[in-house]
């Protein structure tokens, strides 16, 4: 039987998490192109829960995903899916406007913030240049398991009953009697509801199901594991260049990771990083820590997609209600994750709430 109350386009962090929400209402599927859901963005990400990441209108969803990533439901996890790390937001005396615009756009909110001296800078990072003397601390950021949290949402998706259809594209649908007709690469499927959760390629999934795209864009995120000449303490905090052009914390085995923070525009595919922003992301290292690169031990990129207003695509398209917006995660489709699926699933499922302090218009597709 191929018939389901609701298909999710897509087996990442979008599509997991809003499938095992779902299926405690509904019957639902999951179709997935690769071999393994979690293969794009989710399986690139750099792991931090960083509530002022992605700007004042995101951080709500990040704030309210913060109770239930620290402290999951037993059928989640027995473990907290959060390691306290605390991010350190970087500058030079040049960079001081950004830091007057990063308070300025958090003051109204409860994310905890605190202007560094010179001093404070150096005892949280040692070996900083000593013209990055600029900073502001932010103690609640954590590192976030993605692979469990991912892993978590596939397993109560299905357990509640959803099936997750691996190496099945999404190829064409029809909205016909009242029901989507679904053609995959893996077979046929119809469905009430489609659930847009196909990360780069959300606009890709809509043209072939005759919807208009948004204007969703994906960009190439590059990062590097680096071996320095000396072990790097496990308990760094996560470092982002006040100017957006850098971000590194701690790895594995005294190892980081580092982005040049790039933000390329990219068609959708399985993306790879380009020598010259792994050159870029080493150089501007050594424009702020008195570190030497002893080893390149990997590398990689992934797309993050964003709409126009960079602001995650939330609800039922304006000419087919019937189709779903899930997308447009950016930079942030992990951290916000469970209050953003949350949300998605009170506006499929009659009777449910948004989660606190979450306003649906802000998300809403028919502000495009
Ligand atoms: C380098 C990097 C660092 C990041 N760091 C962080 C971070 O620290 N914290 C954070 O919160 N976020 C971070 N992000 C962003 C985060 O990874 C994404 O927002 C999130 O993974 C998006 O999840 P998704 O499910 O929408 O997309 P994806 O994980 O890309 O999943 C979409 C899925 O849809 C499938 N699909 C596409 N088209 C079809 C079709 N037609 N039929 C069937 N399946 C289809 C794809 O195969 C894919 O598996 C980072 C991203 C990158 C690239």
């Amino acid at each position: 039987m191929n018939e389901y109350d609701t298909v999710v386009i897509g087996g990442g962090m979008a599509g997991a998490s809003i499938a095992a929400l779902l299926a405690d209402h509904q019957t639902v599927a999951i179709l997935e192109a690769e071999d393994n859901p979690g293969y794009h963005a989710t399986g690139r990400s750099a792991a931090f829960w960083t509530e002022s990441y992605g700007g004042p209108l995101v951080q709500p969803l990040t704030s309210a995903s913060g109770p239930f990533l620290a402290n999951p439901p037993p059928n989640y996890s027995a473990q907290s899916f959060l390691k306290k790390r605390g991010a350190l937001y970087l500058g030079t005396r040049a960079h001081q406007v950004q830091a007057d615009q990063m308070i300025a756009d958090f003051r109204d909110s409860d994310v905890p913030m605190q202007v560094l001296n010179s001093a404070q800078v150096q005892q949280k990072l040692p070996c900083v240049l000593p013209e990055w003397d600029r900073a502001i601390w932010e103690p609640s950021c954590a590192d976030i398991d993605v692979a469990a949290l991912h892993s978590a949402y596939l397993r109560v998706a299905k357990n509640a009953g959803a099936k997750l259809i691996c190496r099945a594209r999404v190829e064409h649908a029809v909205w016909r009697d009242y029901r989507w007709q679904i053609t995959t690469s893996n077979g046929r499927y119809t469905s009430k509801t489609l659930v847009n959760a196909a990360g780069a390629w959300a606009d890709q999934a809509a043209i072939v199901c005759g919807i208009k795209p948004i204007g969703i864009t994906a960009f190439r995120r590059s990062i590097v594991q680096l071996s320095m000449s000396q072990k790097t303490p496990d308990d760094l905090p996560l470092v982002i260049g006040l100017d957006g052009s850098f971000y590194f914390k701690p790895a594995a085995s005294g190892q980081i990771w580092l982005s040049p923070h790039d933000e390329t525009p990219s068609p959708a595919c399985d993306t790879a990083p380009e020598e010259l922003d792994i050159a870029m992301a080493i150089e501007r290292l050594g424009q702020v820590m008195d570190w030497h690169v002893k080893s390149i031990e990997a590398k990689w990129a992934g797309l993050r997609s964003f709409a126009p207003d960079r602001l995650p695509v939330i609800g039922r398209d304006k000419s087919n209600p019937n189709f779903f917006w899930f997308a447009g995660q950016g930079g942030f489709g992990i951290q916000t994750a469970p209050a953003a699926a949350e949300l998605a699933v009170s506006l499929l499922v009659d009777g449910l709430v948004a989660p606190n302090g979450i306003n649906a218009d802000t998300y809403a597709p028919m502000r495009f």
